[in-house]
């Protein structure tokens, strides 16, 4: 073990309790759903399923990609449940979830890259709860916009796609993707007048001018919000931690971001894409 292993304070979180946390783990078993909180391994479980809010993660649990900073299961997915969009949408209404956040592993072994559930998931979340807002954290497209035209056209507020790291890490960190391929969907997300989101993970070898320079080309590529976490090793077998960030580091790049022109930027070492959604509807 190195001293880059041992998490600091700032990093220390409440366990997961309480009447609220068991409702919500209680209908996503009951529903068959999977959510990025458990996948992921969030921090923020005890938090944000206390106050009845999670990420529900759609197209199964199973992703083509190896993101080396990702607990998701790699491989060839056989799950296509066309009965998943119903079942999302009436847990959404159980939780009484009032802006819900869903994302979606992977699917390039689809031609529509999964577009079709996707789309179906948005209309029937509005449906069944007409009040809610919606957030989608949308995969890479590969380039296929009809395929991200479909994801983002069923009336949610706001879509993502999260960046995750700087354009040099991207070989290393997410292999399957490329820098300018996510820069043109939030682009093209914009253009097609949605209110646009990204995340990057900060602690995996970054410098704060590769930072500033992914919040530059961000700008120009129309992106409205943005979110910085520090990035935590899943396990051993991914991508090491190699830096934790300080507070106060995180406080300035908020700054630099507004600075920037972005309009809202949440910045915190436990700072997830889906962490405090609900502010910057
Ligand atoms: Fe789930 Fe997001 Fe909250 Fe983490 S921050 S527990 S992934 S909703
Ligand atoms: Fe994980 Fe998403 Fe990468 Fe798949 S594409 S490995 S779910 S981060």
């Amino acid at each position: 073990a190195t001293k880059h292993n041992k998490k600091p304070d700032w990093l220390r979180v409440k366990l997961p309790i309480g009447k609220e946390y068991a409702k919500v783990r209680s209908i996503v078993d009951e529903y068959k759903l999977h959510t990025i909180c458990q996948s992921g391994n969030c921090p923020n479980m005890g938090e944000c399923w206390g106050a009845g809010t999670a990420t529900f993660m759609i197209l199964g649990n199973v992703c083509t990609r190896s993101c080396t900073f990702c607990a998701v299961a790699t491989g060839r997915p056989n799950e296509y449940d066309a009965d998943e969009p119903r079942r999302v949408a009436e847990a959404i209404k159980l939780m009484g979830v009032k802006h819900a956040v869903i994302t979606s592993v992977n699917r390039d072994e689809l031609k529509d890259r999964g577009a079709e559930i996707w789309y179906q998931t948005v209309v029937q979340v509005k449906q069944e709860s007409p009040t809610t807002t919606i957030e989608t954290l949308i995969p890479d497209t590969k380039g296929n916009w009809d395929a991200l035209y479909r994801m983002i056209e069923g009336g949610q507020e706001v879509v993502s796609h999260n960046m995750e790291t700087v354009e040099r890490l991207y070989r290393n960190v997410r292999p399957q993707a490329k820098y300018a391929r996510s820069l043109e969907q939030t682009k093209r997300t914009k253009e097609f007048g949605k209110r646009t989101k990204t995340g990057i993970m900060l602690g995996l070898g970054e410098t704060k001018e590769e930072v500033f320079k992914a919040m530059d080309d961000l700008v120009e590529n129309g992106l409205d919000v943005l979110t910085l976490g520090q990035y935590l090793q899943p396990t051993k077998m991914h991508h090491e931690v190699i830096e934790w960030i300080h507070p106060d580091t995180f406080a300035m790049y908020k700054e630099e971001g507004l600075k920037r022109g972005i309009q809202y930027v949440e910045s915190g070492a436990l700072v997830r894409s889906s962490y405090h959604a609900e502010r910057h509807i």
